[in-house]
């Protein structure tokens, strides 16, 4: 008697890839360079992706650390991931032209903590020490914001327990792990109150459901994404939490290491928020140049959020336009 077969399947996970904020960080950094011309700087990495970086470094974008490293009077985007006040007030006070890439998302949850400031509640942030949006959330309202990075840190705060408190948590989270600390925090914070509404952007809840969809079905997970980028590296935890055989982060197809492989018959395959879908269709050519199908899409569900582009760069794109006429 033959043996059975296994068949090979690929899954790709679906909603993947660019969300509407990083779509729109991109275009701005685009239509900067068209409107105002080569270079124009660009304070931290656009979005967390070393494709798209490199892509507009090409096309004349200079990425820099901090505004001191933007000459007096150039044209500088400020990241998805948001700034603080303070580099707004450094912005203007070097008559830089400032044009905000910030996520919508992630501004929300600044004018959250603006406002749980002014309303004298001390805020517990649920997010990475040293991620930019972590950071640019903090200086709202630095005084007031305590840092909570995992469940266990909850044992350890040293903070007053009998008074008002509220929870903020950055966008790019895994959603389970972020409850799980909001739970201990309510435990010993028992005034404890919540967001007006979810943190966790829309995005980032919508890629780890799909792949927690298809997570238990896959021996591997290959997430599509870049080492710096928390929505892509929550979207590895993930897929091994909810059953994936093994899950590993890349950057491009040639960074797949053949020995994951070895025995595997069922592939999943996603990307993080910031990720060109070029990218993931190099993954699945390289899938099938090694004996694998055609990959299936498993849809979670739909997405149709766009968001305008900055204030001010609209201002001057149509000013660009009527000259042009
Ligand atoms: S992951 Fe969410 S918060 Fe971040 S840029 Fe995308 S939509 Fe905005």
């Amino acid at each position: 008697m033959n043996a059975p077969q296994t068949k090979k399947q690929v899954l790709v996970a679906a909603p993947r890839g660019y969300c509407a904020g990083v779509d729109r960080a991109v275009i701005t950094v685009e239509k900067a360079l068209e409107t105002y011309g080569a270079p124009v700087y660009v304070r931290k990495q656009i979005v967390h992706n070393r494709h798209v970086v490199e892509t507009l470094e090409k096309r004349g974008a200079i990425f820099v650390e901090e505004l001191d490293g933007v000459p007096e009077g150039s044209t500088v985007v400020f990241s998805a991931h948001g700034v603080s006040p303070a580099v707004h007030a450094e912005a203007a006070q070097r008559q830089l032209k400032a044009i905000d890439a910030t996520c919508p998302l992630v501004t929300k949850v600044h004018r959250e903590a603006v406002r749980f400031d002014k309303e004298d509640v001390d805020i517990f942030l649920i997010g990475h020490a040293g991620h930019e949006e972590v950071e640019g959330t903090t200086g709202e309202a630095p005084d007031r914001i305590t840092l909570v990075e995992h469940p266990d840190d909850v044992d350890e705060l040293d903070v007053p327990t009998d008074r008002p408190m509220a929870w903020l948590s950055q966008t790019t989270l895994s959603v389970d792990e972020t409850m799980e600390t909001v739970n201990r925090l309510r435990e010993k914070f028992p005034l404890l109150m919540d967001p007006p509404s979810d943190d966790i952007c829309y995005a980032t809840q919508n890629r780890q459901q799909a792949v927690k969809q298809i997570a238990p079905r896959v021996d591997l997970m290959i997430v599509v994404g870049s080492k710096n980028s928390s929505n892509s590296v929550r979207l590895v935890e993930v897929a091994l939490e909810a059953g994936a055989g093994a899950s590993h982060l890349v950057d491009y197809a040639t960074e797949i290491d053949e020995a994951w492989l070895e025995g595997v018959t069922s592939v999943g395959v996603t990307s993080g928020a910031s990720v060109p879908d070029e990218l993931v269709q190099g993954v699945l050519a390289f899938l099938e140049e090694r004996g694998f199908p055609p990959a299936t899409e498993e849809r979670l569900t739909e997405e149709n959020l766009t968001f305008s582009l900055p204030p001010e760069l609209r201002r001057d794109l149509k000013a660009n336009t009527a000259l042009k006429h």
